[in-house]
Formats: structure tokens, C-alpha cells, sequence
């Protein structure tokens, strides 16, 4: 998912609508702002659908006045699978002694079903089925004396990953898990301040990028400033190796380092790893084109758009049903049949993950008169499920949970299929000496297995490590 949020800016619902929309990648279902204005209270709107079909009209953006507002575009992963209800839709809105809070969260609490059992227990009434809402009831039963001291505490008791934006009338609030798996930023705009899970949501707005919360941190931003708080028991840092490889924008930049020469650096590993004679070099759209472009330049081989992506459809996986992914591939992409024909092609790709997307792509490709087809992955095989907010299917849905890199081959059907190693990886995310086995740098569980949280929730539905 994607959260943002702005205090001390006049019309906060414009800013709210345009870092969204920059962010829209992180989830397309559905999106929701709530904004706090002194003569009209708290608002809010949620809405199936992109942000530009919904947020850019006049009669719905008049009905969100104010100076501070946050907002959220979803993407489901644990909770309801499928179609989402408009009630899952968030900013979340709680109502305390104190006053309002609206919530948004990115990530998953792998400890939700537990912690909605015993809330349920104690009297909560659930609105919706998404495992954000545990936190507004935790913070509902706090005794803590202001909103940011509730959501302390209902946060020390929430396990997984999270990266929270959330409002007051008058504060703007910012936190993320100890470890610091999903990303969240601080930005400066004129006298206002902004919240945003990718840089490339500051730019939108025109906002100076200040700095990356930390894990573990909070901040309460009001119009006087920023206060910092480390309400969390330190931990090392655990950040989503993937949001590098797939997840965030090519043009934001996480832990001090360009996503976009990330993905470069990543091809250019690839090529030295796993280097083969071909006549082109050709990216898998969006997601594969900066590791194509550095694999291409690392092996002296020709870069080429071998496919051509169709601009009007967005991002194939974070369609929940696998009826809609499987048409998806040919509404997507098409291939460029005079620069393929007769060429050995190699394919630059991000991922593999159920394998259906990469297959039909071979085919495509060979249709098209490709005399071979060689698979180049940016990723290690995935092989594990995420339980961090990322929708990976079941264990057993993987390819690389049920086969050997050689029986993917044949199953693809591919001349040959190499992925980039652990250590390659962690190389161009610009750890020299690769992954630390013992404390490992990042968060890697859908690629090594090693969890750095415990999924309990998914433990108790029978989950294997
Ligand atoms: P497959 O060939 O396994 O069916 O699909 C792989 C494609 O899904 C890749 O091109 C990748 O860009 C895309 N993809 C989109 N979202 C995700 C995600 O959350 N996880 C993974 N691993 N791949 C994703
Ligand atoms: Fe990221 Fe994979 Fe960890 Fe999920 S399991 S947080 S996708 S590295
Ligand atoms: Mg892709």
C-alpha cells in the first residue's frame, strides 16, 4: 500500500490526491483521504479505483477542506482476499476522549488475528476485516493521555511489519516498525511538512525530501515542527530487500540510494554472474527495464524493446485474481516482432513468481521468431510467501517452493533461466561484501525463508518455516 500525509499547507485534500496518485503503484484497488478542517470537523471520502478517477473532482475534493489530511491506496494482502469491501478502505477514523484520529498503514501485522480475537473478546465491534483496524481499537482501550501516547501503546503490542501515517486535528503523525521493513519519509513544503512512503510522492507536490523516519521512530509533526520519539525497543533494521527490486518507484530513493541504480546494479551482477551469447537484450516492462539496460551495458550485448508495454493497463500482479493476471499478460504487453525475429533474446525480468506471466512472455517471444529465449532474473527465486505486506500467493503456488532452478527451466520452457544470487543482490543494493548470514541486513524471507518477525497468525493456520 501507499500512505501519505500533509500539515500546514492550505487545500491539504490537493496534496493528498497528487502524492497518491505518485503512488499509486504501491496499490490500485481502491483509495481514501480524510482532512480535518476547524468549521466542518473531519471528512473523509474513500473510493474504489484509481486516484486520477476519483480524487481530481471538483465535487468530491470541496467536500474535504482543511490544512491537514492524510491518505491511502490500497492493496490487499492478508485479510480479505479478492474483492475488497469499501469498508476495508482506509484512513481509518477512531474517535476518543481526546478527540478524532484517522489512520493509514502500510504493511501487515502478523499478529492481527490474535489481537482481533481478544479485542473482540473485550467488547471492540470491527467494521472491517483488514488487520489496520486492530489499531485504532488498541488505542481506543489505552489510557494514555493524547492521541500519539495511545498510539504508542496500541503499537508496542502489534507484531510485523508497519509504516503508519496518521492525523489529529492538529497533528500529523509518522511512525514505523522496529525494524523498519515497509519505508516512510519526511518532507519539508514551504511552512508545511509531508509523510510519504516514497520520495517520488515529495517531488509530485514539490516538496524537499528530508529525511527517512527511522525504524523504530515516531514523529508527531505539528505547525511548529518536528518532534522525534523511539517508542519501540531497538532492533537492527530489517528493510524489504524487494522494494528495491520491484516494490518502489525507479526514480525515489531509499536508504540514501537511487532505486533506479539499484535496479541497474542489479544487471549489471547479473551479467557477470550469469553471462550468455545472445544478439539482444531485452527488459520485461515496467519492473524489468533497469536491470535490462545495466545487464545490456555490463555484457556489451545490444539493449532493445523486444516488448512493448501498453501504457493504459498498470501493474499485472497487484490484480487480486488469477483470471485477470492471466488475460492481463496480452492486455500488457505485445512484442515487437521486427526486432525479435531470428535473435537470440535474452529476457530481463524482476521476478518469478507463480510463473504464468514469464510463460506466456516465452511464447509470445517465440511466436514472434526468436531463435532463443534466455530468462535473466533481478531477484533470487522467490520461494517463500511475504507476510510483511507484499501479496505473494501460497507457499504452494510458487515455482521455485516446488521445483529446482532446472525444472523451472523446463517448465518455462526456456533455452536457459538464471536469477541472481543473495549475495549478488545485496552487492548492488551496495553492501560490498553481500548478505550477512548471521544478521542478515535486510528483510530477504520470500527469497531465504529466514522470517525476521514471526507470521504467529499464519503459524496458527498450519504455516511451515
Ligand atoms: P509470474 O511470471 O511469476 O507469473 O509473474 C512475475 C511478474 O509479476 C514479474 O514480472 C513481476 O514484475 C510481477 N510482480 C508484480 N508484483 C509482484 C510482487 O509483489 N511480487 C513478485 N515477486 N512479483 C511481482
Ligand atoms: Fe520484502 Fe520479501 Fe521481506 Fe516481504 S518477505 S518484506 S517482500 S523481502
Ligand atoms: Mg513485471
Amino acid at each position: 500500500c501507499g500512505i501519505f500525509g500533509v500539515v500546514g499547507v492550505t487545500d491539504a485534500a490537493n496534496f493528498v490526491a497528487l502524492g497518491l496518485h505518485a503512488l499509486q503503484h504501491r496499490g490500485q484497488e481502491a483509495g481514501g483521504i480524510v482532512t480535518y478542517a476547524q468549521d466542518t470537523g473531519f471528512n473523509s471520502a474513500r473510493r474504489f479505483g484509481y486516484v486520477r478517477d476519483n480524487f481530481t473532482s471538483q465535487s468530491l475534493m470541496q467536500t474535504l477542506p482543511g490544512s491537514i489530511g492524510i491518505g491511502h491506496v490500497r492493496y490487499s494482502t492478508a485479510g480479505s482476499k479478492g474483492q475488497t469491501a469499501i469498508r476495508d478502505v482506509q484512513p481509518f477514523f477512531g474517535e476518543f476522549s481526546m478527540g478524532g484520529a484517522a489512520i493509514a498503514h502500510n504493511g501487515n501485522i502478523t499478529n492481527a488475528d490474535a489481537l482481533r480475537r481478544e479485542l473482540i473478546e473485550r467488547g471492540s465491534i470491527f467494521q472491517s476485516s483488514s488487520d489496520s483496524e486492530c489499531i485504532i481499537h488498541l488505542m481506543a482501550r489505552s489510557m494514555g493521555r493524547s492521541i500519539p501516547d495511545r498510539m504508542e501503546e496500541a503499537l508496542r503490542k502489534v507484531e510485523g511489519a508497519f509504516s503508519v501515517v496518521a492525523m489529529t486535528r492538529t497533528k500529523l503523525i509518522g511512525v514505523r516498525d522496529p525494524l523498519g521493513v515497509r519505508p516512510l519519509v519526511l518532507g519539508q513544503i514551504g511552512d508545511g511538512w509531508a509523510l510519504a512512503s516514497e520520495t517520488c510522492a515529495l517531488d509530485i507536490i514539490g516538496a524537499d525530501f528530508v529525511r527517512e523516519i527511522e525504524p523504530g521512530e515516531m514523529v508527531v509533526i505539528t505547525e511548529k515542527g518536528v518532534e522525534s520519539h523511539h517508542p519501540f525497543r531497538r532492533a537492527k533494521p530489517r528493510f524489504c530487500i524487494f522494494e528495491h527490486v520491484y516494490f518502489s518507484r525507479p526514480d525515489s530513493i531509499l536508504g540514501g540510494r537511487s532505486v533506479y541504480e539499484t535496479r541497474r546494479q542489479i544487471g549489471v551482477e547479473l551479467a557477470r554472474e550469469a553471462p550468455v551469447a545472445a544478439d539482444l537484450v531485452c527488459p520485461v516492462p515496467d519492473s524489468g527495464t533497469p536491470a535490462a539496460i545495466g545487464y545490456a551495458h555490463e555484457s556489451g550485448i545490444p539493449y532493445g524493446m523486444g516488448i512493448i508495454r501498453n501504457q493504459y493497463m498498470g501493474r499485472t500482479f497487484i490484480e487480486p485474481t488469477e483470471q485477470i493476471r492471466n488475460m492481463g499478460v496480452r492486455l500488457k504487453l505485445n512484442v515487437n516482432r521486427a526486432l525479435i525475429q531470428g535473435k537470440r533474446v535474452i529476457l530481463v525480468d524482476d521476478s518469478v513468481v507463480r510463473g504464468t506471466t514469464s510463460r506466456k512472455i516465452k511464447e509470445m517471444i517465440l511466436d514472434a521468431g526468436a531463435a532463443e529465449v534466455h530468462f535473466r532474473i533481478a531477484s533470487p527465486p522467490t520461494a517463500w510467501p511475504c507476510f510483511y505486506g507484499v501479496d505473494t500467493p501460497q507457499r504452494e503456488k510458487l515455482l521455485a517452493a516446488t521445483m529446482s532452478e532446472d525444472e523451472m527451466r523446463e517448465h518455462l520452457g526456456v533455452d536457459s533461466l538464471k536469477f541472481i544470487s543473495l549475495d549478488g543482490l545485496y552487492r548492488a543494493v551496495g553492501e560490498a561484501s553481500g548478505r550477512n548470514a548471521v544478521q542478515p541486513q535486510y528483510c530477504d524471507a520470500c527469497f531465504s525463508g529466514e522470517y525476521p518477525v514471526e507470521p504467529a497468525d499464519q503459524i496458527e493456520k498450519g504455516f511451515r518455516m
